[in-house]
């Protein structure tokens, strides 16, 4: 799924959700759940926020691969779980966790998928129905903006 897409599935969530508590959309949580969205890809280069820290997505590529621990399951949830601990539960650390995670529901959608474990080698699940770039990618990329300019 490109960058694009991610970032904007997680602005409209995450904006929906704003509107739905009656609070503003264009916020710092809304802002946060975007960049979350998109630190998955981290670990590529040409990645949205690969490209403008290179050297760290480099050095991340280098190390671990693309689509390994970052889009791990079991690491994302870690992740979010000690996010949510050290904030004490703050409604930015919630949409944290909602962008890294909706940034793994639709890499589940593509071919290369997800893991669900960065333990297991063979836990990668992907349902194939998104080609990454392809129709169903700018769908959900227009939709998404359209639920955007209509909150
Ligand atoms: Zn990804």
């Amino acid at each position: 799924m490109r960058g694009y897409t991610h970032l904007a599935f997680a602005l409209a969530a995450a904006s929906s959700i704003q509107v739905l508590t009656h609070k503003d959309v264009l916020s710092l949580p809304v802002m946060v759940a975007g960049i979350s969205a998109l630190l998955p890809d981290i670990d590529h280069t040409d990645s949205l926020l690969g490209r403008k820290i290179k050297p760290i997505s480099w050095l991340i590529n280098k190390l671990l691969g693309h689509r390994t621990i970052t889009h791990s399951l079991d690491f994302a949830i870690g992740l979010c779980v000690i996010i949510l601990l050290t904030s004490k539960f703050s409604y930015w650390a919630w949409m944290f966790a909602l962008g890294y995670i909706t940034h793994l529901l639709l890499d589940s959608l593509t071919r290369t998928g997800i893991k669900l474990s960065m333990l297991r080698q063979n836990s990668t699940i992907g349902f194939k129905l998104v080609k990454t770039g392809g129709v169903v990618d700018t769908a959900i990329f227009i939709v998404c903006l359209l639920i955007l300019s209509f909150l």
